[in-house]
């Protein structure tokens, strides 16, 4: 049995990981960390992997707490900047504890970036439209950054088409560029978790569509992590590397 601890257990995905480590028959779930409680907690309650989903204000503290006492964390908020990843990086480098990132822990959207990057050659221009519930702290989303990031690297040094001559009468209103690839982050009431990557040529449109319409979706991928993350070296991101994709 793996001894599980999870940080930010009262929220919408903490409490789905939640009731996933209690009806997994290889997982205890040894002790629930919501806001206001000591993270001491975790070691108290000899947690061997961490799961964390709080607010990125507090998940590097608490990713860089659990790295310093030898507990595994498996981190799923978003919102890092490239320094929090590297400082996290260096945490598991020099412990004996590995750290685990994932933007999206849905299969399907693991898929998706890596049929998006596959695509992004063939392609002149690209834009992410992404779309998640109202109380999404951060814009754009973790994972149309990595899937912005993936395609760019599947490109190299081929830039995508530029509109000459554009103008944003209202600013902001192309989106935000991330290395040419407009991405647009849409708010609302009835989304969980969507994104379609909108890959267009002289007369064709590819579009790449996924939709978690449940927290659910995101759990195997939890567990998964949860279950390898002591076999891995120091950080690692994207759950594609557990899936062999
Ligand atoms: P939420 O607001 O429902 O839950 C966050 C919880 O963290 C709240 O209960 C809050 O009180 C708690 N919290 C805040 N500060 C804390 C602290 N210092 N200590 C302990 N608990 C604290 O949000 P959510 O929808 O569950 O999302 C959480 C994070 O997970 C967000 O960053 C979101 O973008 C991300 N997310 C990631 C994936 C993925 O697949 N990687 C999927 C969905 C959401």
């Amino acid at each position: 049995m793996i001894k599980v601890g999870v940080l930010g257990a009262a929220g919408k995905m903490g409490s789905e990981v939640c009731r996933a480590v209690s009806d997994d028959s290889e997982l205890e779930l040894v002790t629930q960390v919501s806001r206001g409680d000591e993270l001491q907690r975790l070691t108290e309650a000899g947690t061997e992997v961490a799961v964390e989903f709080t607010d990125h204000s507090v998940a590097k503290k608490h990713a860089l707490f659990c790295l310093s006492n030898d507990i595994h964390v498996v981190i799923g908020t978003t919102g890092f900047s490239d320094e929090d990843l590297a400082e996290i990086e260096a945490a598991a480098n020099e412990g004996s504890a590995n750290a685990f990132y994932a933007p999206n822990f849905a299969l399907g959207a693991v898929l998706m970036m890596l049929f998006a990057a596959k695509a992004a050659p063939h392609f002149a221009t690209a834009e992410i439209i992404e779309r998640h519930h109202q109380r999404k702290l951060d814009a754009p989303s973790g994972t149309s950054l990595m899937t912005a990031r993936k395609m760019n690297e599947a490109r190299g040094d081929s830039a995508w088409g530029t509109l000459e001559g554009e103008t944003e009468k209202v600013p902001g209103s192309r989106g935000g560029n991330v290395g040419g690839i407009q991405i647009h982050s849409l708010r609302d009431p009835g989304s969980v978790a969507h994104q379609e990557v909108v890959l267009g040529n002289t007369g064709e449109i590819l579009t790449i569509k996924h939709d978690s319409l449940d927290r659910i979706s995101f759990m195997p991928g939890v567990l998964l992590a949860v279950k390898k993350i002591s076999t891995l070296d120091g950080l690692t991101v994207g759950l594609e590397n557990l899936l062999g994709l």
